[in-house]
């Protein structure tokens, strides 16, 4: 079995991208924490590990990583983009009260842009965001 380590590294070769230990240590706790965090929240953590990242650092790291496509921005409404490392392609659920994102695996929704009445619009894509109480609230 191919450790975490050897993983991540894999990835970054394959995307052509150099693995500077900020960037693994990013990745890492995405892999690691897949609770979407904000980039203040993914800085304060690694900040435990590496005193010397700065928050400028960590916001360059991110984009070079989402240019990348080893994680992905998700927004929700106009709060904090937060961050993820699982780029396939899913829905999320929302929690009204305590704010977790969780991963949805995806699903197709037939004949989505007649239903969304889209007419000469031409949709590239689209995901869900449930909204509601989560495991631990309801
Ligand atoms: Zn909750
Ligand atoms: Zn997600």
């Amino acid at each position: 079995m191919r450790s975490i380590r050897s993983d991540i590294i894999a990835s970054f070769r394959e995307r052509g991208v150099r693995c500077t230990s900020q960037r693994y240590a990013i990745l890492e706790y995405l892999l690691r924490h897949p609770t979407h965090p904000t980039a203040d929240e993914i800085y304060r953590a690694i900040n435990r590990t590496d005193p010397r990242a700065s928050l400028a650092t960590v916001y360059k790291a991110l984009h070079a990583l989402a240019e990348a496509g080893l994680i992905r921005e998700v927004r929700v409404g106009c709060g904090a983009v937060r961050f993820e490392a699982n780029t396939a392609r899913h829905h999320h659920f929302v929690c009204e009260r305590c704010g977790r994102m969780e991963d949805l695996d995806w699903f197709d929704i037939p004949r989505l842009p007649e239903k969304a009445a889209a007419g000469r619009r031409k949709l590239l894509g689209y995901e869900l965001i449930l909204h509601g109480l989560c495991a631990h609230c309801a």
